[in-house]
């Protein structure tokens, strides 16, 4: 649909609207603990988000629940002990999944983030970089004041969809290697027992599922964890890359048809006394871009088990890839647990360029893996006390201390496991 044979070339004097030492672009899982870590290093943060809350797909897609990765440290306990204590391990090597309320995180993280002197700004969406000799000098920013430049001494891709670094010229890749599909997009929804029959609605335009197998994912698949009567559903499915302008569109009006579906089917089949109660702002996405970086994690590293010298995040969430055909099937395989590198997060073109969360240097496979929120957030933390690290030594990013980024990360409460027998690989 898109005209490529037209193009302008567009200039405009941009005004600077702040300098900051660490400018930290998407406020999501990744975006939020890069932030918060930065800052307690003592570095004047900008945390640029494009929506109105923190939380990423956490809250504006409401996937509120933590999978587990069997490594529960850094700012991510910390978010559990002071928002979910009752499911706060004693030991940080154990795995949990909590359920949580996304409205309780959003006005935690806004709470969270004036404790720890992070400027927030709220609609505030990156739209380009401005960057010469192996360095970005500002981000480009489109505020409800029209375009403004956010100078930096570092910055930090948490988009999601590594799109600073793209803008920049980093490569990139997208999706399986054969075909370049990305996992499916899923618009979650939760239902609420209201305790007496509801009558089912189903709105002009959706489908009448009879069965589980008419089901998107051809399965039932949703958490009753709080014990409040509420029903978390993750449902549909859409065949779709929410990078891409007509995938989105599609996604976003097909996610809603199903969304409505299903909760007519459960009101048929179970939950004949549940409601409706509130539909996500948006439909979530899964995976987008991966940033070529100094390493690449693969899914041998994954099913290997491999351990990493430059390790900033571990987990053992399985290989989870819902099917990118969207076809009825998800390719779940347990893992022993893994490194991931700091590496992952480091374009090579650039000194003071990081990309930390979902887009990091990984394979279609791998990402599947590491892609959830407890990750984002250890990749996150790493990457503000590396980008904290580099300026105080005055160093680039590829050539932060590795020594000093693991004794600083100790210090903000993060601890690795001991290798396990078993599952351990010759260091990488
Ligand atoms: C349907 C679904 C179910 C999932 N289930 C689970 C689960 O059960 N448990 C689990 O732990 N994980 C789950 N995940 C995975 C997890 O939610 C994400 O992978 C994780 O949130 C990624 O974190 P992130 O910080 O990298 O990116 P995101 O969470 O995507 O956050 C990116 C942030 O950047 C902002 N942003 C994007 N572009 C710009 C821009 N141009 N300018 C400014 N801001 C921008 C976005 O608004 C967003 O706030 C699920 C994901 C989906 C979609």
């Amino acid at each position: 649909m898109s005209n490529h044979s037209q193009t302008y070339s567009f200039q405009r004097q941009v005004e600077t609207y702040l300098h900051a030492d660490v400018v930290v672009i998407g406020g999501g899982p990744a975006g939020a603990a890069a932030a918060i870590s930065a800052a307690r290093c003592g570095k004047k943060v900008a945390l640029l988000e494009k929506s109105a809350q923190l939380g990423g797909m956490g809250t504006l897609a409401n996937v509120s629940i933590f999978m587990p990765v069997g490594n529960v440290t850094g700012i991510y306990r910390e978010i559990i002990s002071e928002m979910l204590a009752e499911y706060l391990p004693a030991d940080h090597d154990q795995s949990i999944a909590p359920q949580y309320s996304p409205f309780l995180l959003r006005q935690y993280f806004n709470e969270k983030m004036k404790k720890e002197n992070v400027q927030v700004f709220y609609h505030c969406e990156f739209i380009g970089a401005v960057h010469g000799g192996g360095r970005i000098q500002s981000v480009i920013v489109s505020t409800r004041e029209g375009l403004r430049a956010f100078e930096g001494e570092r910055f930090i891709d948490c988009t999601g969809d590594a799109r600073v670094a793209i803008d920049a010229g980093v490569p990139y890749r997208t999706g399986r290697d054969e075909d370049g599909l990305t996992q499916p997009m899923t618009l979650m929804f939760t239902m609420q027992n209201t305790g007496k029959q509801v009558t089912p609605l189903l709105p002009e335009g959706c489908y009448v599922y009879n069965d589980v197998s008419d089901l998107p994912q051809g399965r039932r698949l949703f958490w009753e964890q709080n014990n409040d009567g509420s029903l978390l559903v993750n449902m549909s499915r859409v065949k779709a890359n929410g990078a891409k302008i007509e995938d989105i569109n599609y996604a976003e009006t097909e996610a809603l048809r199903q969304v409505f579906s299903i909760a007519n089917y459960l009101q048929r089949t179970g939950f004949e006394t549940y409601a409706l109660t509130h539909i996500a702002p948006q439909t979530g996405v899964r995976e987008t871009n991966q940033i070529e970086g100094l390493y690449t994690l693969t899914e041998q590293d994954v099913v290997d088990g491999a351990r990493f010298a430059d390790v900033v995040a571990q987990t053992n969430y399985e290989i989870d890839i819902h099917s990118p055909d969207a076809k009825k099937t998800t390719d779940e395989r347990s893992v022993a647990g893994y490194d991931i590198p700091y590496r992952c997060m480091v374009p090579e073109a650039f000194d003071n360029l990081l990309v930390a969360g979902r887009s990091i240097s990984a394979t279609h496979v791998a990402m599947s893996s590491m892609r959830v929120q407890a990750t984002c957030y250890a990749l996150g933390q790493a990457a503000g006390v590396a980008a904290a690290l580099s300026l105080d030594d005055g160093r680039a990013m590829r050539d932060v201390s590795i020594q000093r980024l693991h004794g600083e990360l100790e210090q903000q409460g993060v601890r690795f496991l001991k290798q396990r027998a078993g599952s351990v690989q010759a260091e990488k």
